[in-house]
This record gives C-alpha cells, sequence and structure tokens, in this order.
C-alpha cells in the first residue's frame, strides 16, 4: 500500500477545495473522491490508482442523494446509491430500464455501497487496463498502446469497433 493522506470535507465547499487538483486529464489524478469506495480501493489495491490524497465525501451524502421524479425528468444525486434507486417505486414505475439494470449491476452488497457518481466515473473494467502488468495501456499511461487490440478482447465491446490505422492489429473473434 501506498501512503496517501485522508481528507474529510465538513461541506460541499470544503469537498472542491480539497479536491482542486482533480480532474479527469489524461493521466490520473492525484486526488480522488471517495463515494462508496467499491472500484478506487480494488484499483489502489491494484496498484493501477496511486491517489496522494482521498477526499472522503461519503459524510455528505445528505445534500447528495436526492431522487426525484417529476414533470421535468428524472434527478439522482450523485451520492444516491444504487440499491437505491433500484428500488424507489418511482422509478421502478416510470424508468424501469434504470432501475432493472441497476438492479442487474455488480452484487446486492455492492450495490448497497456503490453510488451513481461512481459509476458514472469508474474506471474503464478492461482487464488489461486493471492488471499493470500489461505494460500498453493508453488509459494508463498515454500513447503506451493497447493491449486489448491485438490481445484477448472479449466482452470489451457490445457495439463493435473500428479497426484502426496500425497494420500489425490483429482482429481477435468474439466466438474464440
Ligand atoms: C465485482 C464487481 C462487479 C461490478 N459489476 C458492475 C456491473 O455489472 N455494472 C456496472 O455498471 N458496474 C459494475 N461494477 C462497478 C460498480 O458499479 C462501481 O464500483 C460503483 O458504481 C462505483 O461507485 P462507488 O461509489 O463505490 O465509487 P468509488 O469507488 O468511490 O469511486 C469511483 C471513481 O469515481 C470518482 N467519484 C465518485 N464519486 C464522485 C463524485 N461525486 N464526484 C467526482 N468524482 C467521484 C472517484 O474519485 C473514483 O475515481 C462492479 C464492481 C465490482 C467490484
Amino acid at each position: 500500500m501506498r501512503p496517501f493522506v485522508y481528507a474529510r470535507p465538513k461541506d460541499l465547499m470544503q469537498a472542491v477545495q480539497l479536491g482542486a487538483e482533480t480532474g479527469q486529464g489524461p493521466v490520473d489524478a492525484p486526488v480522488q473522491y471517495l463515494a462508496g469506495g467499491t472500484t478506487l480501493i480494488d484499483l489502489m489495491k491494484l496498484d493501477v490508482l496511486r491517489p496522494t490524497r482521498l477526499v472522503d465525501i461519503g459524510g455528505l451524502a445528505a445534500g447528495l442523494e436526492g431522487i426525484e421524479v417529476g414533470p421535468k425528468g428524472l434527478r439522482l444525486g450523485a451520492l444516491a446509491k444504487m440499491s437505491t434507486v433500484a428500488d424507489h417505486p418511482a422509478v421502478r414505475l416510470d424508468y424501469p430500464v434504470i432501475a432493472e439494470s441497476l438492479s442487474l449491476a455488480a452484487s446486492a452488497q455492492l450495490r448497497n455501497m456503490a453510488t451513481l457518481g461512481g459509476n458514472v466515473l469508474q474506471k474503464t473494467r478492461c482487464p488489461f487496463y486493471r492488471d499493470a502488468t500489461w505494460a500498453a495501456c493508453n488509459k494508463r499511461t498515454p500513447g503506451s498502446g493497447c493491449t486489448a487490440l491485438g490481445g484477448s478482447n472479449r466482452n470489451h465491446a457490445i457495439l463493435g469497433w473500428i479497426r484502426p490505422a496500425f497494420p500489425n492489429i490483429r482482429e481477435i473473434s468474439p466466438s474464440r
């Protein structure tokens, strides 16, 4: 485990200040918000993410976990839990696809911890990104290449992909 600073902001303003270095740039930011932690902690254990500061926003849920269904549509707070949204009667009634997709994701334990903000902002679940022993990964190290293009890429895309203009890239059939 690499050393990092753990910060617990008292309000949203302080959270924004503490996270000012965060940003989804080409290289992963040294400051990461900690929501449910269900994927961030995994990635730290795998040595893929190495933040120097974690800003725990879990204590700010009171103002950020709202679920509003109204004439203008559906509004979900960043700290709303996946399970809470999936079980919400109005979401189930008016937005069944969202309720169903959330209830099918991950496991009950994870859905009880995981937030919608974290779900949207989670890193790619590509196994090559998550295994730092693969050197070529543009997501981890911009410009290093993409192991998935020439390696096993089953389950990587549900809508297909366009062959890039690299002569040595071999397409792997999903049926193999
Ligand atoms: C075994 C397993 C199976 C899974 N299966 C699925 C699946 O089937 N479908 C699916 O969609 N997902 C799946 N996931 C991913 C899961 O949904 C995410 O781990 C979860 O939603 C992340 O939410 P979290 O609150 O724990 O985020 P964290 O782990 O706390 O954070 C994730 C990232 O988002 C950032 N972040 C979080 N909240 C905010 C915020 N409010 N503002 C700015 N940045 C923020 C963090 O800094 C971090 O970079 C699976 C995960 C596991 C471990």
